[in-house]
């Protein structure tokens, strides 16, 4: 079920900063430099675009404690390439363009991992944390372009745009009102697990056009600074672009939004660095060797969404339950699954690890466990009309985010802690592969419609129907 654990929904592309350019300190020092031109190096940086990161309600420190997160779950997610000389390569040259990053000052824990993904991406989480997937390596020509990627990556690190986009989705779903709470108690601990948790927290690679063309720029003064040829970033876009004509296009243009003009954008920015520098690095011999050594690893066979067993199933849930407690009810669930709490409070999830699976976009979404919602609803808590309402409301718009979901049986009445309610099975596509069965179970209350929705791959049902019977047995409703 395609349902966003970290409640990322109303994540907008929203438009950034704006590209500032100190027009003031152009062509300053000319004069002076003539005499001494033999001795010193032209002072590039007067006329390159000033980039600085955005508006943030993080702290630098919080991206790396959230970025640090973030990518040990990634890492047990994502197939890594296992190739200590290709992660120590990568290191390397990302040590190298690092260097170069304009910082303001802080120190990021850069780490650089290659992913055994032939789909040509990568990407970096706040705090320096970057992946590169070997389809990036295999598909660059030459070095720069690979050090191009990642020098892209790299600004989006510096520039801060993850906890940058979280702060805006952060606003778009909950008012300005929720900082003080979400930073001046525990609940901010919750939120950085949410965001923490890279299969839920796909918020973090979220970037609009604007956060995409600043990449661009500062990636490409990064290439500069580190001694490559600038143009190898835009020569990168170009190919990939070129690929792009009557087929799918690239991964990385669905995690990195391709902005309008952007080959032209960074080719107006090497112009504003005074071109391609005469002996720019382009290409290594390491680097051919590390390409080679990338090519003839051994593919991962992505699952195929809606192929039956292609992802491990989560351990059987124990029987051993454990109590949570919410304003408006009690319940217990199994204590190897873990809670998703909704960033608006209203609703949760429980789920086995390996119970929440990516999407294919970067999403969470639910395979194995129970989710719990709250819908706005009239009527009194015993008027059957209103329950059925609510609930037809309620599947409603879970058919809107699920397409494929059907109704395959309806409307029985059932009890739950003694109020009336009403059971619904629905069929769907499961995220792990072939048909989930999703029951959905509803009682009114005066809070609104409280559901439960109990989801599992059809094939695996008949192990998890006691486990959700037990959960639902176990709800006690505030008086
Ligand atoms: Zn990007």
């Amino acid at each position: 079920m395609s349902i966003c654990v970290s409640n990322s929904k109303s994540l907008g592309r929203s438009a950034g900063l704006e590209l500032r350019e100190p027009g003031a300190y152009r062509g300053l020092a000319a004069g002076l430099l003539l005499g001494l031109s033999l001795l010193l190096i032209p002072d590039a940086s007067a006329q390159r675009t000033s980039l600085k990161p955005g508006w943030n309600h993080f702290s630098p420190q919080q991206d790396i404690t959230l970025g640090k997160r973030a990518a040990a779950d990634a890492e047990t997610h994502l197939p890594l390439c296992n190739a200590p000389k290709v992660d120590a390569y990568l290191t390397q040259l990302g040590t190298r363009l690092a260097q170069k990053l304009p910082t303001g000052g802080v120190q990021y824990p850069f780490e650089f991992h290659c992913v055994n993904d032939k789909a040509i991406n990568a990407f970096a989480l706040p705090g320096g944390y970057v992946f590169v997937n070997r389809g990036a390596i295999e598909a660059s020509d030459n070095e720069a372009q690979l050090a191009g990627v990642m020098a892209h990556e790299l600004s989006h690190v510096a520039l801060r745009h993850g906890t940058n986009q979280a702060t805006k989705a952060m606003v778009a779903e909950t008012g300005l009102g929720i900082f003080g709470a979400v930073f001046g108690d525990s609940t901010g601990g919750a939120l950085l697990t949410t965001l923490g948790n890279f299969t839920a927290g796909g918020v973090l690679l979220r970037y609009s056009r604007t956060a995409e063309s600043q990449a661009d720029v500062m990636g490409t003064q990064v290439l500069y600074d580190a001694g490559y040829d600038p143009r190898a970033l835009a020569q990168f876009f170009e190919k990939l672009e070129a690929e792009t004509k009557g087929k799918n296009p690239p991964e990385f243009f669905s995690d990195h939004p391709n902005p309008e003009h952007r080959v032209g954008r960074v080719d107006e920015e090497v112009e504003k660095l005074g071109g391609p520098p005469a002996n720019a690095r382009r290409d290594s011999a390491e680097f051919e060797a590390i390409k080679r050594e990338v090519l003839a690893l051994p593919v991962v066979k992505k699952p195929a969404p809606g192929a039956p067993g292609a992802v491990a199933a989560p351990e059987p849930p124990s029987r051993k339950l454990v109590e949570h407690q919410s304003k408006a009810y009690a319940l217990k669930y199994p204590d190897n699954w873990k809670k998703y709490p909704d960033s608006d409070g209203a609703g949760i999830s429980f789920a086995p690890e390996g119970g929440v699976l990516d999407d294919g976009s970067g999403h969470g979404a639910l395979a194995y466990g129970l989710i719990i919602g709250v819908a706005s609803a009239k009527g009194d808590t015993n008027d059957e009309n209103a329950l059925i309402n609510a609930t037809n409301q309620v599947i409603q718009d879970l058919q809107k985010s699920n397409p494929s979901m059907k109704i395959a049986r309806q409307g029985e009445r059932l009890r739950l802690n003694g109020q009336p309610g009403l059971a619904t099975y629905l069929s769907n596509l499961s995220p792990a592969g072939g048909q989930e069965t999703d029951w959905v179970v509803s009682v009114l209350r005066p809070e609104g419609l409280v559901y439960f929705v109990c989801v599992a791959p059809q094939s695996a049902y008949d192990n998890y129907d006691k486990t959700f019977s037990s959960i639902l047995d176990s709800v006690r409703f505030s008086k």
